[in-house]
């Protein structure tokens, strides 16, 4: 047994399939956590690792935290995640891309992939042509699932924060509740815009000023330092920029009663769920909130594979029920000890079999 199958990111992983092609370059790793609630999908990352047993680590958690998402979204899929063991340029050829997909096709349908960070539409239609497992694949005709998935992750976040306000403000309104933005891309701006409609308050950042501003003036609200936006007096501080930022130092800078955004992996250590409780901060679990991205590309997926209703009413419909499963589990947190996010993982880790 080598070291990395000791180490706390394998998780009973169902397997994790490494591809090596010579005559490419490419090196990759495809990890699967669970397949018990259909293929294991999740995207794929270009990304340079000066020791590629990182890679490997990187695989095995975000194949995870996909099984956990995918669950939590009600979706009939599992989680997967894969890693192509790029060079310091970042290097991605199509006949590695090509080399790729025949791995994904080769897998049976276990594995389904999309795009993660350094992959591209373009390079989703490439894989296409090797294999039927990929999803994110151009919209065909108007009014399809599918296409950019940051407006829908906004809108999971955008329902998210209104079931937040109405279970810790008791308010159902959003007219003047005050959301701190932080990072206004295609998810914090989509999630700042729809909260402007309703009347909510809106100070936003970005580490792109220049952005942050542009926006601020459309909406109506008032840009600040990205230094300055998480001690900002809020009733909501959305981050919807990097993970991590719930560490000892941002959370004691804090100066709100709910967190909730769509940043991947919010919580720097499992610690921190407890430390934002503790100071009667309510938080909305990252992956529970920020599914609305996946909804879309999945039933585009599943649409082509099982023929599934996909257009965008049925998007809408699904990521309208987001609310509900955070109201369980803060229901559930509010009657016991636990946190929201250990409440979540329970919740995910028994839909999945675990
Ligand atoms: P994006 O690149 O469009 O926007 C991110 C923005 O954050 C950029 O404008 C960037 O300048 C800004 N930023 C970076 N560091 C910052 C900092 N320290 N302070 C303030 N702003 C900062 O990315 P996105 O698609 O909007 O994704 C945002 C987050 O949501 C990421 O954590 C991503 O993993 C997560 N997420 C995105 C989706 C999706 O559908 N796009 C789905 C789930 C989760």
């Amino acid at each position: 047994m080598t070291a990395f199958w000791t180490e706390s990111d394998f998780d009973d992983h169902e397997f994790v399939h490494v591809v090596h092609d010579r005559a490419s370059g490419l090196a990759a790793i495809i990890a699967v956590h669970s397949t018990h609630l259909g293929s294991g999908a999740g995207g794929t990352r270009v990304w340079h690792y000066p020791d590629p047993k990182d890679g490997i680590r990187d695989a095995l958690r975000l194949s995870r935290g996909m099984s956990y998402k995918n669950a939590m979204a009600g979706l009939p899929l599992g989680g997967g995640k894969a890693v192509i063991l790029a060079d310091k340029n970042r290097t991605k050829t199509p006949e590695m891309l090509t080399a790729f997909a025949d791995a994904v096709e080769s897998l049976g349908g276990r594995y389904v992939t999309a795009a993660d960070v350094g992959i591209t539409e373009a390079d989703m239609v490439t894989m296409s042509k090797r294999t039927s497992h990929v999803s994110g694949l151009p919209v065909e005709g108007e009014g399809d699932a599918g296409g950019d998935p940051g407006p829908f992750t906004a809108m999971g976040i955008y329902h998210g924060i209104k079931a937040a306000v109405r279970h810790k403000l008791g308010k159902d309104s959003l007219e003047g509740v005050h959301v701190a933005v932080q990072g206004t891309g295609s998810v914090g701006g989509g999630v700042a815009k729809l909260l402007a409609k309703d009347g909510a308050k809106l100070t936003v950042a970005d580490i792109n000023g220049a952005r942050a501003k542009e926006l601020a003036q459309e909406i109506g609200g008032e840009a600040v330092d990205a230094d300055a936006i998480m001690a900002t007096p809020c009733d909501v501080f959305s981050p919807n920029a990097l993970g991590a930022i719930l560490n000892d130092e941002g959370i004691a800078r804090l100066d709100c009663p709910i967190v909730a955004g769509g940043a991947n992996n919010q919580l720097a250590r499992p610690e921190h769920g407890k430390i934002l409780s503790d100071r009667g901060i309510l938080y909305a679990p990252d992956y529970v909130i920020n599914a609305g991205g996946i909804i879309s590309v999945a039933l585009e997926y599943l649409a082509r594979r099982d023929g599934v209703a996909a257009d965008l009413n049925e998007v809408r419909k699904r990521i309208a029920q987001i609310p509900g499963r955070l109201e369980e589990i803060w229901q559930e947190s509010d009657t016991s000890e636990e946190t929201a996010d250990v409440v979540a993982d329970r919740m995910a880790a028994k839909l999945i079999g675990r």
